[in-house]
């Protein structure tokens, strides 16, 4: 299965993608996590990149499509991939689509996780992660036993730099503006699935199951 995730940020995409991935056994290519690991290795990638995820701003798409693009050959002979947070230019699409075609393959589907603005921003308010595994927690909705300490690994939990306030609503406007087009490309070419992504991570995904059911047969 070859499928693409898309939906705005802080709708749950990463939980959501992970799920997916470990259930049909596809590799998760995040671009967000793909940046962050430069940028925490200190890498030369990660010093060029660095400034644009502080502010919220997306990264160019030449840089981006590199990264990314370069990472799906890797998967190809496994049961595929699974795409979370790329593309989200038009540019970055058409990139997408000319790989596949010089692969010989084909998206199976792309799924939109769709959740109100004001959802979104109590959402990212409560969001933590852990600085040394990665894991993510909400402080209402996925609480770690321990207030602020990762269950994994007992490392201090933090908060994203680019899930405070100002830069959330700087990357709420940028994926209005530069990703939202995105969903008519696919829908026109009738790869869109939209899902409900209201409701507690366990609910969303068993809709997102259920609503894979026609992919996996088709
Ligand atoms: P995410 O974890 O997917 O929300 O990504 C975090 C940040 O990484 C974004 O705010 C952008 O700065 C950058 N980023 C991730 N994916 C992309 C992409 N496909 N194109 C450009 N920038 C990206």
């Amino acid at each position: 299965m070859r499928l693409v995730f898309m939906g705005p940020p802080g709708a749950g995409k990463g939980t959501q993608a992970k799920a997916v991935a470990e259930k049909y056994g596809v590799t998760h290519v995040s671009s967000g996590d793909i940046f962050r690991t430069e940028i925490a290795g200190n890498t030369e990638l990660g010093g060029q990149i660095k400034a644009y995820l502080d502010s919220g701003a997306l990264v160019p798409d030449e840089i981006t499509v590199k990264a990314v693009v370069g990472r799906l050959g890797a998967a190809r002979g496994a049961d595929g991939w699974l795409l979370d947070g790329f593309p989200r230019t038009q540019a970055q699409a058409e990139a997408l689509d000319e790989a596949l075609e010089d692969d010989g393959e084909k998206l199976s589907a792309v799924i939109y996780l769709e959740v109100d603005t004001e959802i979104i921003v109590k959402r990212m308010a409560g969001r933590r992660v852990c600085p040394n595994c990665g894991r993510s927690y909400h402080t209402e909705h996925i609480p770690p036993k321990v207030e602020g300490t990762c269950d994994a690994c007992g490392t201090r939990l933090i908060t994203r730099d680019d899930d405070k306030p100002e830069t959330v609503r700087q990357r709420l406007a940028t994926y209005q503006q530069a990703t939202t087009p995105l969903i008519e490309y696919y829908d026109r070419r009738g790869l869109l699935i939209r899902t409900d992504g209201t409701g507690t991570p366990d609910q969303v995904r068993a809709r997102l199951f259920e609503q894979l059911k026609e992919v996996e047969c088709g």
